[in-house]
């Protein structure tokens, strides 16, 4: 795939909170915050889009979303409540093609879709 923003994010070569990185994940606050709280959690490994993923590797994906709960139970809105999000493709609206979940919290959100 081809090099995105968050390749020079994870890289420190453009400014970015980055607030969460273990050995697989690093996770940077969304520079267009849609809540309180916005953060990005992303793979090391590349994939472009969820179809990318393959289907014997669902850990890519979980791992994501445990990195997101542990955040979330340190930064104390874990109880409260968040959520998470993944777009892929372009009716979902994906702007940046390299995997990434959404975590929005802190205040009630609103139910979405079309
Ligand atoms: P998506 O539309 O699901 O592909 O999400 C891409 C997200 O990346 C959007 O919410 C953007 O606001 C965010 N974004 C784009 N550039 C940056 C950046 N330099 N730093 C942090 N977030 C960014």
């Amino acid at each position: 795939m081809s090099e995105t923003i968050f390749h020079k994010i994870k890289r420190r070569e453009i400014p970015s909170e980055i607030v969460y990185e273990d050995d697989h994940v690093f996770a940077f606050r969304d520079i267009a915050p849609q809540a309180p709280v916005h953060v990005l959690f992303v793979p090391k490994q590349d994939f472009a889009t969820l179809n990318d993923v393959p289907f014997d590797s669902p850990e890519i994906v979980g791992r994501l979303a445990t990195a997101a709960a542990a955040y979330a139970k340190k930064e104390g809105f874990a109880e409260r409540g968040y959520r998470i999000v993944m777009n892929c493709n372009e009716d979902a609206g994906q702007t940046v093609f390299q995997i990434h979940l959404h975590v929005l919290a802190g205040a009630p959100l609103g139910h979405f879709g079309a």
